[in-house]
C-alpha cells in the first residue's frame, strides 16, 4: 500500500520579524522523488530543517510515517539529511567514512563492513572503499556522502543542493545517476534545489516554494505545461505570456495565456494562416540568439506583446541567424499549447 512519508500540516516558522515559512501543507509518498524548488529565501532549507528536526516549528505539525515527530530531536527521527559540503573525515578510508554511523551506533564489523560495500555498490563505487576521500573527485565525493546516508536504510533521505558544488557537466550526469538510485533502493528523497531543469529532469513530483509558501504542487509535465499561477510560469521555463488586449486579439479571449517557446513556429510573414486548431500572430523580430542546437526569437506582436520562440537548428546555420533581425515573421502555434494562466491570489 502506498503510504505517506511526510505529511506536514499549517507549518510555520518565523525567525524574529522574519516569516520564514508561512503555512504550508504537503503530503510526500513513500518511495517518492521529491523537489522542493523556489528562489533563494523563499523557505525550502527551513522546511527541510525541520523534517529533519534541526529547527523546530513556530507552529503546524510533522508527521513521519503517520507517526507526530513535531517535538522529537533529529536522531530520534527515521531520516538523514545530505548537505551540500559532504563534511568526509578526511583521515578515514571510503569504507570506514560510509561505516561510521553504524559504528556509532554499535553495530557489529562484520555486519558494518557488509553494508558498508553494499551502499558503495549501490553508489557506484565498490573498489574505493581504501581509498582516502583526498583522492576522489568531486562526483565520487558526493556518492561517498550519499553511500554513507543509504548505509542506515533511513526511510527518508534529505537532500540539500547536494549537486551545488559539481561542474555543469558533472551534475547534469549525477542528476541522472541520483534518480536512479533512488529508483533501485526505494528510499523516498526530499529534494532541495532552486535549479528548475534540474528539478524538472529528476522528480517524481515538485513543490514551487514563493516566499515561505507553496505556489503548485505537481509532476514535472503538469508545473510545466500547466503552471497554476503566473510565478510559477515565470520560475520554471520562460513565462511568455500574453495579456489583456493582446490575448484577445491573438486567442480570442482576454485574460492571462502563456504558450511554451518550444510550441510556437517561426514562418514567413506571407505563410498560408489557415491551419485549423492553430493560433497566429504577426510581428517583428526584435532579437535573435543563436544557442547552437536552437535559436531563440523575440518577437515583438503586431497585436502587442512579446512572444519568445526557440526553433531547433535543423537547417539554420549561424550566418542565417542574425539576418533575422528586424524581420517580418508569423507565428503559430497548435491551440491546445495555449493555457490561461490563473490570476494572482
Ligand atoms: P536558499 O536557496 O538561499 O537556501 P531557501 O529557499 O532555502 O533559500 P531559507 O534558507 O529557508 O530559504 O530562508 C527563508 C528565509 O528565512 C530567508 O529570508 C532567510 O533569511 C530566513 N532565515 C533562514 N534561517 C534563518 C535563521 N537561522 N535566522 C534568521 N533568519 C533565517
Amino acid at each position: 500500500m502506498e503510504g505517506s512519508a511526510i505529511r506536514l500540516r499549517d507549518l510555520r516558522k518565523s525567525f524574529g520579524e522574519t516569516t520564514a515559512v508561512a503555512g504550508i501543507d504537503l503530503d510526500i509518498s513513500d518511495g517518492e522523488f521529491f523537489s522542493m524548488l523556489g528562489p533563494s529565501g523563499s523557505g525550502k532549507t527551513t522546511v527541510l530543517r525541520m523534517i529533519a528536526g534541526f529547527e523546530s516549528p513556530t507552529s503546524g505539525e510533522i508527521e513521519l510515517a503517520g507517526q507526530e515527530v513535531t517535538g522529537l530531536a533529529p536522531f530520534e527521527r527515521d531520516v538523514h539529511t545530505v548537505f551540500q559540503d559532504y563534511a568526509l573525515f578526511p583521515h578515514m578510508t571510503v569504507e570506514q567514512n560510509v561505516a561510521y554511523g553504524l559504528k556509532v551506533r554499535k553495530v557489529p564489523k562484520p555486519e558494518r563492513l557488509v553494508r558498508a560495500r553494499k551502499a558503495l555498490a549501490d553508489v557506484r563505487l565498490e573498489g574505493f572503499g581504501r581509498r582516502r576521500p583526498g583522492r576522489l573527485s568531486g562526483g565520487q565525493r558526493q556518492r561517498v556522502a550519499l553511500a554513507r546516508a543509504l548505509v542506515g536504510r533511513p526511510r527518508v533521505l534529505l537532500l540539500d543542493e547536494p549537486l551545488g558544488a559539481l561542474d555543469l557537466k558533472l551534475r547534469e550526469q549525477m542528476q541522472v545517476e541520483l534518480k536512479a538510485i533512488q529508483r533501485e533502493v526505494g528510499i523516498t528523497f526530499v529534494f532541495v534545489t532552486h535549479d528548475q531543469e534540474e528539478a524538472l529532469t529528476m522528480s517524481d513530483r515538485i513543490a514551487v516554494f514563493n516566499q515561505g509558501r507553496i505556489e503548485q504542487v505537481g509532476t514535472p509535465a503538469e508545473i510545466y505545461e500547466r503552471p497554476a499561477t503566473p510565478f510559477v510560469a515565470g520560475f520554471v521555463g520562460t513565462s511568455n505570456l500574453l495579456e489583456g488586449q493582446s490575448a484577445r486579439q491573438v486567442v480570442g479571449a482576454p485574460g492571462t495565456y502563456s504558450i511554451r517557446p518550444e510550441k510556437i513556429r517561426v514562418l514567413k510573414e506571407s505563410a498560408e494562416a489557415d491551419e485549423p486548431e492553430h493560433s497566429t500572430a504577426t510581428g517583428t523580430v526584435a532579437e535573435v540568439v543563436y544557442l547552437g542546437d536552437a535559436t531563440r526569437f523575440l518577437v515583438d506582436l503586431d497585436a502587442g506583446g512579446r512572444l519568445t520562440a526557440l526553433q531547433q537548428n535543423l537547417e539554420t546555420s549561424s550566418e542565417d541567424v542574425a539576418a533575422y533581425r528586424g524581420t517580418r515573421v508569423r507565428l503559430q502555434w497548435h491551440r491546445r499549447h495555449t493555457f490561461k494562466v490563473p490570476d494572482p491570489r
